[in-house]
């Protein structure tokens, strides 16, 4: 007879996905539970169809790892880190990397739902991506950051590239860091790749504009939601809780079209003053100290108090978690502007809604920094080189449509806005899922 070639069972082992005990405090776990939350209430209201759902309420792809750092001192640190493709139907992964204390596996994901959303609400050709690495960046020397930055591409090489996942700046990492990342990855795969990482020095085929895209992308928001209600900027107040990167370049930019900036912050606390603030003059005592506190453009204050000021806008530009069940009755701005990721938690934005404040969401509000990155992969590609001008002709074309169409769709629905900037997106990956077929 024939002879059986015995076909050996190889178990499938799943990536890791648990991180250990100490690496994933309980608040991690339960900012992922909060976004899943906010999807099930879309597939609440849309016709999605269920193998969409399926596949929408878990990464595609979580890798976990960990880095070794040779310190400066000579002794050997093994940072924690991850890169998580949340889904990939709509393209490759897209998403920043992080540098913080506090990073964990549930963050990470969560923050790669977000870009997931967010990619598909302004139409980009990505799926969701996010990176982390759980280290005190700012106790670091620059070698000793330059080993972790690279070390961290070594790392997640294998999942990483122009047609699979594309990283990019997130908090505590800019150009400089990029810089060495690209150039580990172009070592490894023995070959130009400029495509495979976004928000890069000009000089290594970084775009023009792509620093200040964020803030840029915000304040076109603020602008196209300020005219259709009717307000002005010089009559409108504003305070900005932080001033990084995506924090200072809406400050600066919102106060050069009018609007009146009275306070920002960062982690020494805030600066106020009622007059408006001379944001270069913060940014100034920023670069000379660390902290926007030791300017005299304005007084300081606790950055709990920035929450609580009686503004028009409050600009949310921090970390996530900042508004939620314990501090949401003290805000007494009219409306909220989310240029952080996730700053509500979903307590807070049901308290606001009923309030009647309205909510630009982080998912629309945000997407300029991604917009631009996607700018900077289509150059890359095509060896191309774009003037500012063009980035930014181009960003605003592209941000104001679909904004539009979120506004729009929030009004004619009677829905809030980030109900609609989900509706928008989750359809669109939702639709992706579907045209795939369903028998892999
Ligand atoms: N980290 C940014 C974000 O959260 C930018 C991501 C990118 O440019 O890919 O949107």
């Amino acid at each position: 007879g024939k002879a059986k070639t015995k076909i050996p069972q190889v178990a499938q082992k799943p990536i890791e996905k648990t991180a250990t005990q100490a690496l994933t405090p309980e608040t991690g776990a339960a900012l992922f539970e909060d976004a899943r939350s906010r999807l099930e209430d879309v597939f609440k209201v849309l016709d999605i169809h269920p193998d969409a759902q399926a596949r929408l309420m878990q990464p595609s792809l979580s890798l976990q790892v960990s880095i070794p750092v040779r310190m400066d001192d000579g002794r050997l640190k093994a940072f924690p880190a991850w890169r998580v493709h949340y889904d990939t139907s709509l393209g490759p992964a897209k998403g920043g990397v992080r540098f913080h204390p506090n990073v964990n596996q549930h963050e990470v994901t969560t923050l790669s739902f977000w870009m997931a959303v967010k990619c598909a609400v302004v139409g980009l050709p990505y799926g969701g991506g996010k990176g982390g690495v759980q280290v005190d960046a700012k106790a670091l020397s620059s070698l000793e950051l330059e080993r972790l930055a690279r070390g961290y591409i070594r790392a997640i090489a294998d999942i990483m590239g122009p047609d699979r996942d594309i990283p990019a700046p997130d908090v505590n990492i800019d150009a400089t860091v990029l810089g060495w990342m690209i150039d580990e990855y172009e070592q490894i795969t023995r070959a130009k790749a400029p495509a495979a990482i976004t928000g890069k020095p000009i000089a290594l085929g970084g775009s023009p504009g792509r620093v200040a895209a964020t803030g840029r992308g915000a304040l076109q928001v603020l602008d196209l939601w300020s005219e259709r209600t009717g307000r002005k900027p010089e009559e409108t107040t504003v305070a900005v809780q932080g001033f990084g990167n995506a924090a200072y370049h809406f400050a600066r930019l919102a106060s050069e079209r009018g609007y009146r900036i009275v306070a920002v912050s960062d982690s020494s606390g805030a600066l106020y003053n009622a007059d408006g603030l001379d944001i270069a003059a913060v940014k100034q005592a920023k670069a000379n100290s660390g902290k926007v506190t030791d300017s005299d453009a304005g007084s300081a204050m606790a950055g709990a108090e920035l929450l609580a000021l009686e503004v028009d806008v409050l600009v949310l530009a921090a970390l996530e978690n900042q508004i939620h069940g314990d501090n949401v009755n003290e805000v007494n701005a009219s409306a909220i502007l989310e240029i952080a990721n996730g700053p509500l938690t979903s307590e807070a934005d049901q308290a606001l809604a009923q309030r009647d404040v309205p909510v630009l969401p982080d998912v629309l509000v945000n997407t300029g920094g991604v917009i631009v990155s996607y700018f900077e992969w289509l150059q890359n590609r095509a060896g191309e080189k774009w003037s500012e001008k063009q980035v930014n002709e181009r960003l605003d074309t592209l941000l104001s449509e679909e904004a539009s169409q979120v506004l729009t769709r929030a009004q004619a629905e009677g829905i809030t806005y980030r109900q609609a900037a989900y509706r928008q997106g989750i359809e669109r990956i939702a639709e992706a899922i579907t045209v795939r077929g369903n028998c892999q």
